[in-house]
């Protein structure tokens, strides 16, 4: 099985005496390694599958892994290996030993709209500013595992003493909600493990063996987690490379390579230089920008694939013009080499770059994928449906009670809610517990209290069904038990009622076939839904589409041909990256972009981009000139003033010339 390694990597897989660091470059089988050695810990070092951990940075990787593995057992039993993300693994943790930090097992994952509005509360605030900064200090303080006590201690100014107070109310806001948010999917597991070793000791005894992908986008707190998951033998495999690192600005902290190989004075480092991903001329595009970056471990990578293709640069006129080329362009390679739309992948720095790439591509009917976004997950209408989700899994959860208690409308008006709200303040209560509390039922007019109590029964009527019942069944029951198609024909338009409805339908069809193929009920469901949604969103099935992809999304994946766009001075380096450190981290996103092209990569940048309004005109990036000069081609003059309409009529002559050609 281990044939189709080269040595090192075949030396990295069968390593298992201590722990273990395989430290290479971009496409270079750090991924492979992890794939095959779970399989030749399974089938030649005597471990059961229950007792291998694989992290991935994403749950698409994870779901890939999964499967990778499954192929190379051939058949062999993996059941009970855990593939997954340091979230979803912190979220099992939590939901097993959740009684021993005073949380219920179905506690609620707050997403990050629903956590600044507990932030707005509780800083009587809507200043969108102030609560995004304030949110970000509570992450990177959780990241960085710094309670609200100590955050208190260590404050230097008087803005960080009320930030940690913040912190310390919302916690506590939290805990009532008995819900968590996004970063306390690790702290929390940290911070039960280090009261209670003896939950540490099950999960110790549980996951005999660690592999971790992308080792160098680790913040403190998951480093602590691996730590003391992995005990003093440090029973691991890390993979990573420092010239990928790009989530700094999540806590992320290349420095834990280095700590490893103090914390572990016996870690073994294994590196990998034949990359068998690229071409030789992308290979040395890259190896050529991240040479601007100081060094932080020394490394080689070459291929043999090939010289291939000069790596094209094309100038735009701006954003649209640039959509028009890369369409045109991908249409032409389709057709010159009998391509699939899948082998084409279209990348840029930030997620609405890709709403005018979108629009060109919709308008040529050529199928494509978008990830990284969350937009599915954002919408409306699949939030409401979730907000039922999440109160049926905890009644405690006060926001996904607001929600669901005034969507569709039953008669819940703000008054009555806010009354509802005075009394569970006062008595440290949820909302949903306190409509039940006689003094508050004396208070309120006899309507609104049978309004409410007859929402609250019904919850806990779906409460008793979802345990018992098959989600998909308790999903169409809940669906047509609140009229939500008929609130939504009330309410919209009625074909954007249609879309919304489909969507419903398509969200809570495709949840049901989840809670049948891993054999969960709907509130373990809900958890899961929660932590998708704020990872990644939904990967829709489109067999053959272009893939369109933020540059960190594109993280671990490859794609024959590769357009990565918008490649100018303040887009890629980002205008609010410009310090020497921060562009040293938007030169390795580069170097991601550039390394994810197996045969051909075009990158295109605008020569005037419209900003908050007005024209500005724009420089190629930085990033260009440090390609070697003998790898690149220019191509194209976007400097010629062809009249926009002249324009449109010929590039919409040509696209309509060469589908015709495909279509043959
Ligand atoms: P990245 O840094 O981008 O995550 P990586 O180091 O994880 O890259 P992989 O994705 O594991 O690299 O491998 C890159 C490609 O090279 C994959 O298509 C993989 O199957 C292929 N590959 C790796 N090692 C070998 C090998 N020994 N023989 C043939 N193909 C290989
Ligand atoms: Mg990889």
């Amino acid at each position: 099985m281990l044939s189709k390694l080269n040595d090192p990597q075949r030396e990295a897989a069968k390593y298992i005496d201590g722990p273990l660091l395989v430290l290479a470059g971009a496409g270079s089988g750090k991924t492979r390694v992890i794939t095959h050695k779970i399989v030749h810990l399974i089938d030649k070092c005597g471990y059961a599958p229950k007792n291998i951990a694989a992290i991935t940075f994403t749950n698409k990787a994870a779901r890939e892994m999964q499967e990778r593995v499954g192929h190379l057992l051939e058949g062999k039993p993996s059941k009970g290996l855990t593939v997954t993300t340091f979230h979803s693994l912190g979220l099992q943790m939590l939901r097993t030993e959740a009684k021993l930090l005073g949380y219920k097992p179905q506690f609620s994952i707050l997403d990050s709209s629903d956590s600044m509005k507990t932030l707005s509360d509780i800083l009587a605030t809507t200043d969108k500013q102030l609560l995004r900064r304030t949110q970000w200090k509570i992450s990177q303080w959780k990241n960085a595992f710094v309670t609200p006590d100590t955050a208190a201690v260590t404050a230097e100014d008087e803005l960080e003493v009320a930030s940690a107070k913040i912190y310390q109310l919302y916690q506590q806001t939290l805990k009532a909600y008995q819900a968590v948010d996004f970063d306390d999917l690790i702290r929390l597991p940290v911070e039960l493990f280090e009261q209670y070793p003896e939950a540490l000791e099950r999960w110790q005894r549980k996951l005999k063996y660690l592999l971790i992908d992308e080792y160098q986008d680790t913040n403190a707190c998951q480093y602590r987690l691996v730590k003391m998951l992995t005990g003093i033998e440090g029973r691991f495999t890390a993979v990573g490379d420092d010239d990928q690192a790009i989530y700094a600005w999540r806590g992320a902290d290349v420095e834990n390579l280095r700590q490893l190989t103090q914390d572990f004075p016996r870690l073994k480092v294994i590196k990998l230089e034949q990359n068998y991903r690229s071409t030789v001329r992308i290979l040395r595009a890259a190896n050529s920008v991240i040479a601007n970056n100081p060094k932080l471990f020394e490394k080689k990578l070459w291929s043999d694939l090939g010289v291939g293709d000069p790596i094209q640069i094309v100038p735009a006129k701006d954003e649209e013009h640039e959509a028009e080329l890369v369409t045109m362009k991908l249409l032409a390679h389709k057709f010159e080499h009998r391509t699939r739309f899948a082998d084409y992948a279209i990348l840029y720095r930030g997620n609405h770059q890709s709403r005018v790439i979108e629009q060109q591509l919709r308008n040529q009917k050529i199928p494509y994928t978008v990830s990284g976004g969350t937009s599915f997950f954002d919408r409306a209408e699949i939030k409401d449906v979730i907000a039922y989700l999440r109160l049926i899994a905890n009644e405690d959860d006060d926001p996904a009670f607001i929600r669901a208690a005034t969507t569709p409308k039953r008669g819940i008006g703000n008054t009555t809610l806010e009354r509802l709200g005075e009394f569970a303040a006062k008595d440290h209560i949820s909302l949903f517990a306190a409509v039940f509390e006689p003094e508050f039922q004396h208070a309120v007019g006899a309507k609104q209290l049978e309004d409410l109590l007859t929402f609250c029964k019904f919850i806990q009527r779906m409460q008793q069904r979802a345990v018992k019942d098959p989600a998909g069944q308790v999903l169409t029951d809940l669906l047509g038990a609140i009229g939500y198609e008929a609130f939504l024909y009330d309410s919209e338009e009625p074909r954007a009622a249609e879309t919304k409805w489909k969507n419903v339908l398509d969200f809570t069809g495709w949840l049901a076939k989840k809670g049948e193929e891993d054999e969960k009920d709907l509130l373990q469901l809900t958890q899961t839904v929660a932590l998708m949604s704020m990872l990644e969103g939904r990967e829709e099935a489109e067999p053959d589409a272009v893939k369109l992809s933020t540059l960190h999304a594109s993280k671990g994946l490859e794609y024959g041909h590769v357009f990565l766009i918008g490649v100018e001075e303040g887009v890629l380096p980002h205008r609010e990256s410009m310090d020497e450190q921060k562009v040293e981290e938007e030169r390795r996103l580069m170097y991601v972009g550039i390394t994810r092209a197996q045969k051909s990569l075009t990158i295109t940048y605008c020569k005037k981009r419209k900003r908050a309004g007005d024209w500005e005109s724009c420089e190629p990036s930085r990033f260009l000139e440090e390609m070697p000069p003998d790898d690149i081609r220019h191509s194209g003059k976007a400097t010629v003033e062809a009249d926009p309409a002249e324009r449109k009529a010929q590039v919409a002559n040509r696209i309509a010339q060469m589908k015709a050609m495909l279509g043959k």
